[in-house]
């Protein structure tokens, strides 16, 4: 893991819907930036785009404009591709259809995406369709109509004019506010007052110049917020911290990279976990992720096992996922398995692959990595991610995982998962 302040922390609202439905203009207008380019012509958002802006009073938000949904061709099949994955992974779907339109396709979408949709009308001002959406036979089983059913937030808006557009922000401030709130945090159930966290953070040739990594970042944040006490120091002074502490550390986390030392010189009484496996809780499915671990065993000289990457910014998870991973499981299982590696989005084809391991996911959302991981159950491929397999491969995954005992389902691990290791 690298890099500060991502846009993993912040919420992503995807705008989906036809072409020509409007979408471009309503970014600009939600944003009051010409954010994406607008013309009358079908098709002119191909890749999705996403941008930055602070939502006031929520905060800051990626708004992210996608091609339209009934795009055509063999290029339009792509496109429309990349808006599906990029509305899987957002917090927040905005669909936006022209006023008095919408089909029964669109109406299955709302319903498969109830729990985080908005319906937008657009094009206010122009007068057809405004009867057609509102009264009579033709509203029935319009999108309105299944907005309703669904107790789903319906606004009417104008880009031209402005008309609505202040309502939907308010609307989208609030719904984001609302899935702010029922979020996990990455110390949850962890932190409270008076209680005291050790951090053991390596800082060698592969930490970041002069800063921490975002994961250790927020951990410290969190144990400010909580009004309990953090130590951190570096694995090499670890023995002689805890050698000073009149009490133990009510939990330690430590970088996966030395979670052997970490395991070595703390009792098996003080509770200790890692940053990434406090990352694939946060983001992704730790009992998932825990369960599909033990695919490592399956490998042989014939598997392809791909290392997933989830943005640019790996300078630090390179050396994690392309050097020393494949290097630990090869040791590990005395197999030869071949190793694929993605940057960014997983391949567009899964089934080659035997088992992936994903990145910890601290720069993307939530809802991008559940994307991800829904990819692989739907392929029938087993995904875990780095913390929980580098503490697998150094046999200390049941330690690492006791913290979360009661979250977690009985595990039938390996025997080997408790008992070996590889330098
Ligand atoms: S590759 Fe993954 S874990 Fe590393 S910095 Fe990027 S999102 Fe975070």
């Amino acid at each position: 893991m690298s890099a500060t302040p991502s846009k993993g922390l912040r919420p992503h609202v995807a705008l989906v819907g036809r072409r020509n439905s409007g979408k471009s203009s309503l970014v600009n207008a939600i944003t009051g930036l010409p954010l994406s380019i607008v013309s009358a012509t079908p098709g002119t958002t191909t890749d999705p785009v996403a941008r930055g802006v602070e939502l006031l009073p929520f905060g800051p938000v990626i708004f992210v404009d996608t091609a339209g949904t009934d795009d055509e061709g063999e290029l339009g099949a792509k496109r429309v591709e990349r808006a599906r994955r990029a509305a899987a992974g957002a917090d927040l779907l905005l669909l936006v259809a022209p006023h008095g339109r919408g089909d029964e396709e669109e109406a299955a979408y709302l319903r498969e995406n109830a729990r985080r949709a908005i319906l937008v009308a657009t094009f206010a001002d122009a007068e057809n369709g405004s009867a057609e959406a509102t009264t009579g036979a033709a509203a029935e089983g319009s999108l309105v109509e299944e907005a309703r059913r669904l107790a789903l937030p319906f606004y009417r808006v104008s880009s031209l004019t402005g008309e609505g557009i202040a309502q939907l922000k308010a609307g989208i401030v609030k719904r984001l506010t609302e899935v702010a709130r029922a979020e996990r945090t990455l110390l949850q159930d962890f932190v409270r007052e008076y209680r005291l966290i050790l951090l053991i953070v390596p800082v060698d040739l592969e930490a970041p110049k002069g800063r921490l990594i975002l994961p250790q970042v927020q951990a410290i944040r969190e144990v400010l917020d909580a009004d309990a006490a953090a130590i951190i120091v570096k694995e090499r002074e670890l023995d002689w911290v805890t050698s000073r502490l009149a009490q133990p550390p009510d939990l330690a986390i430590t970088d996966s990279q030395v979670v052997l030392k970490a395991a070595g010189s703390l009792p098996p009484a003080v509770p200790l976990t890692t940053f990434s496996i406090l990352f694939s809780r946060l983001k992704g499915d730790l009992a998932l992720f825990a369960e599909n671990v033990t695919a490592i065993d399956d490998l042989t000289d014939a598997s392809r096992v791909l290392l997933a990457e989830s943005c640019a910014h790996h300078a630090n998870c390179d050396d994690i996922g392309r050097v020393k991973i494949p290097r630990w499981l090869k040791n590990y299982t005395g197999r030869d398995p071949r190793f694929d590696f993605c940057s960014g989005e997983l391949p567009g084809d899964l089934a080659p692959y035997d088992l992936i391991i994903h990145c910890g996911g601290c720069m993307i959302t939530r809802g991008m990595m559940m994307a991800n991981v829904e990819r692989a159950k739907a392929a029938g491929i087993p995904i875990t991610n780095y913390g929980v397999a580098i503490s697998y491969l150094q046999g200390v995954l049941d330690r690492v995982l006791a913290p979360f005992e009661r979250e977690l389902p009985a595990r039938g691990l390996s025997p080997r998962a408790g008992t070996r290791s590889t330098p």
